[in-house]
């Protein structure tokens, strides 16, 4: 998933909303989950970006600053900083493992704003461990604008001790979030995978707008399912998410 940084032109240096790339420095890190990490950047001049968008990002050390992967923000445009929610995969032994090492001080080279999910409307939102990250700053932004209205979320996870900012969730969507586990059964959280009748079981209207973001096989699962409940793909806004 890696790609070239280029490096910007003398013409680019005055410009900041032409910039291909931007050094920034971590202003934090804390652990969210077991293997989840949260990182706070520096915020460039005039950057801006939107709900549910993305941008590449890479370690501005040596041997790193051009393995380029795509992270969401998960803050809000108009905050002074920047905030990453990142799944770490040391098996990779990729950029994320990389990120494990991190430390305040250290620098990420960031791209330009990018991305797919873009809240159009009420709707269901769908999404799959780190899948989750486009809509934490969708939810935020809803929640500033005091428009959660009746916005749900399903949130399928592999066991408890993977669930990003569960609490949080919780507070925002009260009885709107359902949260489901595909490897551990516990009492007030749904087990296995999401099938047809899981779906039959908590949506009553199909007639709603669905935001899927998730693994790739999970996407592809997840779209054949609403394909066959009628829900047509205008309706559906998606993000793959390895
Ligand atoms: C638009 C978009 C937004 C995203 N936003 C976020 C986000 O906000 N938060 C988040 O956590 N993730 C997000 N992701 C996913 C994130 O980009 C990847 O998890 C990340 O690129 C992984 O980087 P990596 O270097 O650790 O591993 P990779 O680049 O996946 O892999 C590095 C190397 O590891 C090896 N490898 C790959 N898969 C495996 C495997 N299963 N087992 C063993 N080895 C393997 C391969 O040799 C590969 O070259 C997003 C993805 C997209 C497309």
């Amino acid at each position: 998933m890696g790609s070239t940084i280029m490096t910007p032109r003398p013409a680019e240096q005055n410009s900041v909303q032409k910039k291909k790339h931007y050094v920034v420095k971590v202003n934090s890190i804390d652990r969210l989950t077991h293997d989840v990490l949260r990182i706070d950047t520096e915020k460039p001049e005039d950057y801006t970006f939107l709900p549910g968008q993305a941008t590449e990002v890479a370690i501005k050390k040596p041997g790193w600053a051009n393995e380029l992967r795509p992270f969401t923000f998960t803050n809000l445009s108009h905050d002074s900083h920047l905030e990453f929610i990142i799944k770490t995969y040391p098996s990779h032994k990729g950029m994320t493992n990389q990120l494990l090492d991190l430390k305040i001080g250290d620098k990420l080279i960031l791209g330009r704003p990018f991305g797919a999910i873009k809240y159009s409307g009420e709707g269901i939102f769908i999404a799959g461990g780190a899948g989750i990250t486009p809509f934490i700053s969708i939810l935020k932004d809803l929640e500033r604008k005091q428009s959660l209205g009746q916005n749900r979320l399903i949130f399928a996870n592999k066991t408890k001790a993977d669930i990003i900012l569960e609490e949080d969730f919780s507070k925002l969507l009260g009885p709107n979030v359902i949260n489901i586990l595909s490897e551990e059964k516990i009492a007030g959280y749904h087990h296995g995978l999401i099938t047809k009748d899981f779906l039959l079981a908590h949506i009553k209207e199909f007639n709603s707008r669905f935001y899927l973001c998730g693994p790739p096989v999970m996407l592809t699962a997840l779209l054949n399912l609403l394909h066959d409940l009628g829900v047509k793909d205008e309706f559906i806004t998606r993000e793959k998410m390895d």
